[in-house]
């Protein structure tokens, strides 16, 4: 095994399929699948996930809301994320901890690290729900923030797409896909990994970044094994 502690970024998009919005449980549980899998080989899993599906604050702002009460709606709908996955998770017979970073306690933990690294070593998935707990912040922020806090030795960005291209390969037939690339070109080229504070939080601290297509059934567990799966930035 590659790795014997991740943090997974999943995207609130992830979750929601064909649907357009909101979540999908049969997507949710296919992921769950995924995470079991990698869980069983005694990978310790810490994972984040967006609210992208439900709500984005940037979204309420610009339709004239205020920042932070967008934000602090977009941090809630990563929670009802995280609350379906771990429902998926322990359908699956994995124990699951939601810890979140603003303060639900009839809901979920608090975010504390020490006793995250404690759930993640009795091997429980911990899902790190309300991103960094503060407005004007991203979750791949989040996860960059909590991967360096439970010492991860990789944040795994899931997408749908193979990886981290020289160009959109939507729009542009030759562009190609980097096996691995630097945290510097990434900035320089302004290529879309993952937002720059957590790009930059990542580079400080030495964590490596993998972005892998996750609707790829068996890439997580190849990308754990340490095949070469998607980009790695580093
Ligand atoms: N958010 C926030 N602080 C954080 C993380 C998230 O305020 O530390 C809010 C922000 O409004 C964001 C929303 O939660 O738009 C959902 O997160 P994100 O957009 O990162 O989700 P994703 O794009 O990964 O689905």
């Amino acid at each position: 095994m590659k790795y014997k502690r991740i943090l997974l970024k999943l995207s609130g998009e992830a979750l929601m399929g064909d649907l357009g919005h909101g979540i999908d449980p049969e997507v949710v549980s296919l992921i769950a699948g995924q995470v079991k899998a990698i869980q069983a080989l005694g990978v310790e899993v810490g994972l984040v996930i967006g609210g992208g599906n439900i709500f984005r604050g940037v979204a309420g702002a610009t339709k004239g809301m205020d920042r932070v009460t967008a934000d602090h709606m977009g941090m809630l709908a990563t929670m009802i994320n995280a609350l379906a996955l771990q429902d998926a998770l322990e359908q699956d017979g994995i124990e699951t901890r939601v810890m979140a970073g603003i303060d639900v306690p009839k809901v979920a933990e608090s975010y504390i690290r020490r006793r995250a690294m404690r759930h993640l070593e009795k091997g429980r998935v911990v899902i790190f729900g309300a991103g960094t707990g503060n407005p004007y912040f991203s979750t791949d922020t989040a996860a960059a923030l909590r991967a360096n806090e439970i010492d991860a030795q990789v944040v795994m960005k899931a997408t749908n797409v193979d990886g981290v291209y020289t160009a959109d390969p939507k729009k542009d037939p030759t562009a190609t896909k980097y096996d691995r690339i630097s945290f510097q070109e990434v900035l320089e080229k302004n290529l879309k990994v993952m937002d720059a504070a957590a790009i930059s939080l990542c580079r400080d601290n030495h964590l490596p970044i993998l972005v892998f297509n996750m609707t790829e059934p068996g890439n997580l567990l190849a990308a754990v094994k340490g095949q070469v799966v998607g980009t790695l930035v580093g």
